[in-house]
């Protein structure tokens, strides 16, 4: 197979003194990416230049130290002797230079994770946090892809202009996920905006309802903002591997391989996978807390209020497609008492509340201890019980007028689109109970504290029950 050339470039028009332009080529067969990034600054000088790598990938809240695959770092001047460089710290390479430096290094991508880079002779999944080194994230960037003999797609949320994929900066290039090779892709405009599937395991999949279900969740998410926060979306579907990672404009997921479902349970599994994802470009990546973001690429950013960012968007997964019409009543009522059970029946409930759980998910996302369970308790499972709790308690003390809706609604436009930053857990709170109307200290302390939750307290005045023999919730009305 052809090598494939990736050529990153800066656009001119920006008032930085340098300009970086990168070009990649792989080594399918040995899983290598080839990566040249040439620095140029406009005034040569004799400072010294610090180029860093990311050790983590946002939405992936684990270190997952990216430059251990990172080998043959080289550096040359223009005449194209050596340039001396030398590590500081793990992440760091620090280069002398007085004028344009041709940086060539290697990364080993072989790893079957949405957060890392993976090269086969079947194509490229490439996670940007483990390629691109930057000198300043806040930096425009733009992207020439080359394809090789025999792939023929790209699919990536960048835009596309004058040759290049183009990035207001590295924030938004390690936010832009490729998929390249030969996979299937479907587009699909709704409401004026494109939406690729992009699926490297195709089995079964233009045959599914999968898409059209997943765009009506769509399309009752956006009815809850009145605004999309991108301009085009893509879904990067990896084939069978583990897990999902959201972007702005676009999600990579390892999915089940097959799009040929055996039941309505496993369909409605990875329905809602994808729409969790999709839903997080509202909630993570517009809708925020004030810690994720800009982000700090060198260490753990910790929140306390992931079981929100998290848990709410597991609650809606399910509530878009149940107006959407894609799931029933019924199919949202059991998947809400499936996340109550769960809850109840984790003894680390009592040792670890959500705010905990957020802010310690480094600690437990991955490298859960033998004795996990006991002590801890994820906002997955817990965050989306405080959702629906918090919905219907806002619905009560509003006298039926306002909903968990109005402070999505609220919180995308007040922080995301007129003020332009995260929240505090303040702030947040200030905001719930000002679309409420009244307090949700009973909800706050679910939160902050291992209160045992008094369900019938909130659910009945709603108009649900709890059945906690059998675990099922119904509704008086159903
Ligand atoms: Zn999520």
């Amino acid at each position: 197979m052809a090598a494939l050339a990736i050529f990153v470039s800066c656009s001119k028009n920006h008032d930085t003194p340098y300009d970086i332009s990168y070009s990649i080529s792989f080594e399918p067969e040995e899983h290598y990416i080839n990566v040249k990034m040439l620095y140029a600054p406009l005034k040569p000088g004799k400072e010294k230049v610090t180029l860093k790598m990311p050790v983590w990938a946002p939405g992936y809240y684990i270190i997952m130290d990216y430059p251990k695959y990172l080998s043959d770092f080289e550096v040359y001047d223009t005449s194209w002797k050596p340039v001396k460089w030398e590590k500081s710290g793990k992440n760091n390479w620090v280069v002398d230079h007085t004028d344009t430096l041709d940086i060539r290094y290697r990364i080993f991508a072989d790893a079957m994770s949405v957060a890392d880079s993976r090269v086969t002779s079947e194509g490229a999944f490439v996670a940007p946090n483990g390629v691109f080194l930057y000198k300043d994230t806040d930096h425009p960037v733009s992207v020439v892809i080359s394809l090789p003999e025999g792939w023929e797609k790209i699919s990536t949320s960048l835009q596309f202009h004058e040759g290049a994929y183009q990035a207001a900066n590295f924030d938004v290039l390690y936010d832009s996920p490729f998929l390249i090779g030969n996979h299937l892709t479907q587009s699909v405009k709704q409401d004026g905006i494109v939406y690729e599937f992009a699926v490297q395991s195709p089995q079964g999949f233009e045959e599914s309802p999968i898409s059209k279900d997943f765009l009506a969740g769509v399309r009752e998410a956006v009815k809850i903002f009145g605004d999309t926060p991108y301009e085009s979306y893509h879904l990067l579907l990896l084939g069978q591997g583990p897990g999902g990672l959201e972007h702005q404009s676009s999600q990579a997921d390892y999915t089940a391989g097959s799009w040929d479902f055996k039941t309505r349970e496993s369909y409605l599994s990875m329905l809602r996978f994808i729409s969790h994802e999709y839903f997080h470009c509202y909630n993570v990546k517009a809708i925020r807390p004030v810690e994720l973001g800009p982000f700090d690429y060198d260490k753990e950013v910790y929140t306390p209020l992931l079981w929100f960012s998290e848990g709410i968007t597991c609650y809606y997964e399910s509530v878009i497609l149940e107006r959407a019409g894609a799931e029933t009543f019924q199919e949202h009522l059991d998947f809400l008492a499936g996340y109550i059970k769960d809850t109840e029946n984790t003894e680390g409930r009592k040792h670890m509340s959500m705010r905990q759980s957020s802010y310690d998910i480094w600690l437990n996302f991955f490298n859960r201890s033998a004795n996990s369970s006991e002590t801890t308790i994820s906002y997955y499972v817990k965050g989306p019980v405080i959702g629906f709790l918090m919905d219907l308690q806002i619905q009560t003390i509003s006298g039926g007028t306002k909903s968990l809706d109005d402070l999505m609604n609220l919180l995308y436009w007040r922080y995301y689109k007129e003020k332009g930053r995260g929240f505090t857990e303040e702030e947040f709170w200030a905001a719930a109970e000002e679309v409420a109307g009244g307090s949700l200290e009973q909800i706050r302390r679910y939160v902050d504290t291992t209160e045992e939750i008094d369900y019938d307290s909130i659910l009945e005045p709603a108009g649900f029950h709890l059945d906690k023999e059998s675990w099922t919730l119904t509704a008086s009305w159903n």
